[in-house]
């Protein structure tokens, strides 16, 4: 694509974006988040260059690598995957902006012993497993707010910010609406929580309408 291109097809995706938050209210403002996982350097680079500024990566190694060759310019790093305790340490070298997954009490407690040994704080939200799939991390929506407020009295260099789900991996609109409400309402009652991510290329809009303040966008952003 060319840049012109380019900015069409991303002012396209920010038109939809605009649409479902209006149909939340006036003043639900929703930040992207563009998933780089499918991409090189150079494609962050030109995403960049029309205007977006916060990327996610899954894997710590592909964070690392990228954060590295673009060193230069002032991007917004979050780290969206599921995080092996080996792998803390990498990921704070880069001073990533916000870890989208903490998923269990073991992971909060390890991370949080590595910023007080390096005396750092991190943004960090938990991640709730709401469509109860095995194959998904995360709490579960009975456990998320008592492990919420846990992680906040024991975890005190993990700044929590909120939430993060994946919506269910089906094809029914009804249970992904479901997985995204279940969120929303852990998500209202929590503390100080001021973002809740969830939302991907196909589901951006839902996800949106049900108060996700915050899409991880992928495959839509770069398309083949
Ligand atoms: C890849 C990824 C996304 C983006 O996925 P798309 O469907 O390509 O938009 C969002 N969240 C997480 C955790 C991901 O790994």
């Amino acid at each position: 694509m060319t840049t012109l291109e380019q900015k069409r097809h991303f002012d396209r995706i920010i038109e939809r974006i605009e649409k479902a938050r209006l149909r939340v209210n006036n003043h639900h403002i929703v930040k992207i988040v563009a998933a780089s996982k499918y991409v090189d350097a150079e494609a962050i680079r030109s995403l960049y260059a029309i205007g977006q500024r916060a990327f996610g990566e899954n894997k710590i190694q592909d964070l690392v690598a990228k954060s590295e060759t673009l060193e230069n310019l002032p991007i917004e790093w979050h780290f969206i995957g599921t995080l092996q305790k080996n792998k803390i340490n990498q990921l704070l070298s880069i001073r990533p902006h916000l870890l989208h997954s903490i998923d269990s009490l073991e992971l909060a407690h390890a991370v949080n012993e590595r910023l007080e040994r390096e005396n750092m704080s991190l943004k960090a939200l938990v991640q709730i497993n709401s469509a109860y799939e095995a194959s998904k991390s995360g709490f579960y929506p009975e456990e998320a707010s008592d492990k919420y407020t846990q992680i906040i009295e024991e975890c005190p260099r993990l700044q929590l910010q909120g939430v993060m789900s994946i919506g269910a991996h089906v094809e029914d609109h009804d249970i992904i609406q479901k997985s995204f409400e279940t969120t929303r309402r852990i998500f209202d009652t929590l503390p100080q929580a001021s973002i809740c991510s969830m939302g991907m290329s196909s589901d951006f809009e839902l996800a949106i309408e049900c108060g996700s303040n915050m899409v991880r966008l992928g495959s839509i952003l770069f398309p083949k």
